[in-house]
């Protein structure tokens, strides 16, 4: 089956005790056992197992082509999961512009556990190679595009090194979702998303998932975190979630249509000083993301408006259809301060505004965008 048909119809099925074509959402905690003490029905007590989050765990699987799929309470949540399932001692390699929350999961939450953390220019293979020789090395982490500054990193040969290292590659698809890129086909073992973001896709749900190719120990162990460790989402989550799915494919493919042409309108205006958007030519890794993403550039980019951060706050005060929210992914289009939102410690420039395209009229965002960045000439 093909991306659209998946969408529907992946993981659902009519309910058989009732005819319901919308999954009924399974409440109950707890499961009966047959006289015998079995669980013919397969499901105990809701921590461990859950029709509806069986449903989107089968559903994301399929759509990223992988053999399972665990979903967790938050994107931040399968972090978590997967670095507690590091040992003393192991090496860690991240983005060096890897998403900041993931930084401070590192930073804080394990900041006394022992782990080795190298943060690395992943558009720079040489580097990440160089990084992987320690015989420590364990996990590859990779975002490609990543955020806010939308760099493209080359997912085959971070792949390849993370094999020669005998290390696990976990790629974040949150940007991308399987429609724009899929990981698993250039060798990646395992991919995670903030399904918060496109794969629920209204800004009202929050949850993460990992999913994986193949059986390893990483996976395995993030299992008895969710399972054991209790970082599941509710049943109204993934009844959400899964419900988000089923229009996955025609809201990325209009994101990502009116990213494009708003960043090819962007590129023109005079209040503009850098557009970054792997869909421009002129994108330093514009001819890779050709090959990585076949289904389009994605619905993000980033806008550097001539002047600091006060020129960049006052077009984001100004816009009328765009909401000015941190998240992305949603069907509405949002604007941010990216470096304000990170605080202090931010390395993104004063100047910089992340968009997330949504789905309304691309003359309209454009308009919008216009007399936001007016003033400025
Ligand atoms: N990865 C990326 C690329 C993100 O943008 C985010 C959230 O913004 C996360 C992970 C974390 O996900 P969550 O907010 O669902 O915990």
């Amino acid at each position: 089956m093909q991306i659209e048909t998946l969408a529907v119809h992946a993981g659902r099925r009519v309910d058989s005790a009732t005819g319901a074509v919308a999954q009924p959402i399974h409440l109950s905690t707890t499961f009966e056992r047959d006289p015998n003490g079995k669980w013919p029905r397969g499901y105990t007590y809701s921590r461990e197992e859950n029709p509806n989050r069986e449903t989107l765990e089968k559903c994301l699987a399929a759509l990223e082509g992988g053999k399972e799929a665990l979903v967790f309470s938050s994107g931040l949540a399968v972090v978590n999961a997967v670095v507690q399932a590091m040992e003393p001692g192991d090496h860690l390699i991240f983005p060096d512009d890897v998403y900041y929350g993931l930084r401070r999961v590192i930073g804080e939450v394990f900041a006394e556990w022992k782990l080795e953390s190298s943060f690395v220019d992943m558009t720079d293979t040489g580097a990440v190679s160089a990084a992987a020789m320690k015989p420590n090395t364990r996990l590859l982490w990779v975002e490609s595009p990543s955020n806010p500054m939308l760099r493209v990193a080359d997912l085959s040969a971070i792949a390849q090194i993370a094999r020669k290292a005998n290390a696990v590659s976990i790629c974040d698809g949150t940007f991308t979702t399987p429609v724009i890129q899929r990981p698993f086909d250039f060798g990646i073992d395992m991919v995670m998303h903030s399904t918060t973001k496109y794969i629920a896709g209204h800004s009202d749900v929050v949850g993460g998932a990992l999913i994986t190719k193949h059986d390893n120990y990483l996976f395995e162990r993030a299992r008895k975190s969710q399972k054991y460790g209790g970082a599941v989402p509710s049943p109204f989550d993934c009844w959400l979630t899964r419900r988000g799915v089923d229009t996955l494919v025609l809201r990325v493919r209009q994101q990502s249509a009116n990213a494009r042409e708003i960043a090819e309108f962007l590129r023109g205006h005079a209040a503009v000083e850098r557009v970054l958007y792997p869909g421009l030519s002129a994108h330093p890794q514009h001819e890779l993301a050709r090959a990585q993403m076949p289904g389009g550039f994605g619905g993000m980019l980033s806008v550097q408006v001539r002047g600091g951060r006060q020129e960049a706050m006052g077009v984001a005060a100004r816009v009328r259809i765009f909401t000015r929210a941190t998240s992305l992914g949603g069907t509405h289009s949002l604007i941010e301060h990216r470096a304000s939102v990170e605080g202090p410690q931010s390395v993104i420039p004063a100047n910089l505004l992340r968009i997330s395209a949504g789905i309304e009229n691309v003359d309209d965002l454009k308009a919008d965008l216009d007399q936001a960045l007016r003033p400025l000439l």
